[in-house]
C-alpha cells in the first residue's frame, strides 16, 4: 500500500484563512519551529544543533512543560530564540468547548508572564482550528511545511527527500522537541540545518 503524508500545506488553505500566519514573506529567511517542549535533553539537543549553525528558531511551548523545565526556557531565551504559546495542556480544539480552550490558553499565558517569557503568538495543538479560534484569537501561527517527525510510519530518509525541496525563503517549518519525535528529529534536524546553510537560507526566529 502506498502511504502518503502531505508535507506541504496546499495553497488554497492559507488563501481561505488569511487571518492566520502560514508563512512569512522573506528574501532569504526560513523559520524553523519546534512544538511541544521544553523536553529535558531533547530541547538541549535542538539548541546545540541550532547553535552549531548559528541558527535562530521558534519554540511553541506547552505551559505544563514550561512549569516543569524553567532552566530549559532560560537556555532557549539565552540563545536568542522566540517562544510562543501552545496551550497549557496541549488541548485539542475539536474535543472541547471554546471557553475551556481559551481558559487553558490563558493559563499558559500566565505561566509565560510569571517566567518573563514574551510570547510571539499562538499555535493551536495538532493544527486543529475552529471558526471561533479563527475569529477570536490573535497572532495565530500555523506552518507551510510539516516534517512529520512524529510519524513512526515515515523514515528520516523519506522525510528528507520530501521536505528538503520545500525549504524555501519564507517557509515556516514544524518539528517537535518531544520524546515521540526524537528518533526522527535527531536525524532530520542536522540534515535540514546543513541544507539550509548550503542554500544560503538565513535561519531565523519569528
Ligand atoms: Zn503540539
Amino acid at each position: 500500500m502506498l502511504c502518503m503524508f502531505i508535507h506541504q500545506i496546499p495553497s488554497f488553505i492559507p488563501a481561505l484563512l488569511p487571518r492566520f500566519m502560514w508563512s512569512k514573506p522573506a528574501d532569504r529567511q526560513i523559520f524553523l519551529t519546534f512544538d511541544d517542549g521544553p523536553t529535558p535533553e531533547i530541547t538541549d539537543f535542538v539548541l546545540e544543533c541550532l547553535n552549531e549553525y548559528d541558527a535562530k528558531a521558534t519554540f511553541f511551548c506547552i505551559g505544563k512543560n514550561v512549569v516543569e523545565n524553567p532552566s530549559i526556557i532560560q537556555r532557549i531565551q539565552a540563545g536568542g530564540h522566540s517562544i510562543g504559546n501552545h496551550t497549557m495542556n496541549h488541548c485539542n480544539a475539536w474535543k472541547m468547548d471554546f471557553a475551556a480552550y481559551v481558559e487553558d490558553f490563558q493559563k499558559c499565558e500566565k505561566v509565560f508572564a510569571h517566567q518573563h517569557i514574551k510570547s510571539i503568538g499562538f499555535r493551536p495543538p495538532y493544527g486543529r482550528i475552529t471558526r471561533k479560534i479563527y475569529k477570536e484569537m490573535n497572532n495565530v501561527i500555523l506552518w507551510s511545511v510539516l516534517t512529520g517527525d512524529y510519524n513512526a510510519s515515515l523514515t528520516p530518509t523519506a522525510i528528507l527527500e520530501s521536505v528538503l525541496p520545500l525549504l524555501k525563503p519564507g517557509a515556516i517549518v514544524v518539528m517537535h522537541d518531544s520524546i515521540k519525535a526524537f528518533p526522527h528529529l535527531q536525524v532530520i534536524l542536522p540534515a535540514i540545518l546543513r541544507y539550509c546553510k548550503e542554500q544560503n537560507l538565513v535561519l531565523s526566529s519569528l
